[in-house]
């Protein structure tokens, strides 16, 4: 890439948009249209971050880094110049339409009974977790014509996985929840795959930035346990979207000293077990203190709270939990 698509890149990217897309918040306004901020870079207890959006530009007091866009994409991913630019093209094509995307299928779910019926028999019942989790539901059709209205080309779609070769929503009668850079779905009928994703990574930890801050971590594999986690005010959870832990998401869960308790699900033939026994042995090589949650046989934390589980049997649970 030369330097004038290197300029035009960071044109199109502004610093402030793009950390507020990975969730990071202005806290206090400094002079000349400055802000200051948690750091999304190391374990920030009092803003240290200061953010430019007039130089584009930020620097932590705390862990002394700072940079432009792409400095910061490197940095936050982890990852090298190179793959930093691949990243925030991908994220420059995809985030607009998926902002959408999501826009359209959250005003979607109160408009069909399927989907908040299904919600509610999962256990998801309370407005403020379907607005934080920003929830939504595919009903099928209308979306790609709303969607070609606002000006995003079929191929585009296609490319992004949003339509299917045959021009059909790829998500249809599915639940949806936006993730960074990607959508998961699931599906609401027996007949189709469960689970769904857009081609590309699954991203980091789920809502990673409101948790690291916390010594103790309740880790998940799926997001309708981290849902019903929440919902039982446990606000102290993430989520890995599967059993294996991408390296970016074992990255975060070791950028500081802190105790995670794994709560895979205890499948009747012990696969969550394996995973979950696997993951503590990397994170305890990385300095991290792992403990293992055990379930009910056959429960994985959802169903734990769907058949009549409440908060202080799950405290039980963590204080059970082993080393
Ligand atoms: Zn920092």
């Amino acid at each position: 890439m030369n330097r004038q698509a290197l300029d035009e890149l960071k044109q199109q990217i502004s610093l402030m948009g793009y950390l507020q897309a990975h969730d990071w918040h202005p806290a206090r306004p400094l002079s000349r249209g400055r802000w200051m901020g948690l750091c999304p870079l190391h374990a920030d207890h009092q803003p240290s971050f200061l953010v430019d959006p007039h130089k584009d530009l930020f620097y932590c007091y705390g862990c002394g880094r700072g940079g432009d866009v792409i400095r910061f994409a490197e940095l936050y991913h982890q990852v090298k110049f190179s793959q930093a630019l691949v990243l925030l093209r991908q994220w420059r094509g995809a985030e607009p339409v998926l902002q959408e995307v999501t826009r359209f299928y959250r005003l979607q779910l109160d408009r069909h009974s399927e989907a908040v019926a299904y919600l509610y028999q999962r256990g998801v019942r309370s407005r403020e977790l379907i607005e934080h989790m920003r929830i939504g539901y595919a009903p099928g059709g209308c979306r790609r014509g709303w969607l070609t209205q606002l000006g995003h080309s079929l191929p585009a779609l296609r490319q992004a996985g949003l339509v299917t070769g045959m021009g059909y929503d790829a998500y249809v009668h599915r639940i949806v929840f936006p993730l960074e850079g990607n959508l998961y779905g699931r599906s609401l009928s027996d007949a189709a795959p469960p689970h769904r994703f857009l081609p590309g990574t699954k991203g980091g930890l789920y809502c990673w930035d409101q948790v690291r801050r916390y010594p103790e971590v309740i880790l998940v594999e799926g997001l309708f346990d981290y849902a019903a986690l929440w919902q039982a005010g446990f606000q102290n959870v993430t989520c890995s979207l599967g059993t294996h832990l991408n390296a970016r998401q074992l990255g975060q869960l070791c950028d500081g000293p802190r105790t995670v308790y794994v709560t895979f699900d205890a499948d009747g033939n012990g696969s969550g077990q394996q995973a979950a026994q696997c993951l503590s042995r990397s994170l305890r090589e990385r300095g991290i203190t792992a403990r293992l949650v055990s379930l009910p046989e056959g429960h994985d934390p959802d169903s734990f709270f769907v058949a009549g589980g409440d908060a202080q049997q799950f405290h039980h649970l963590l204080q059970e939990a082993s080393r």
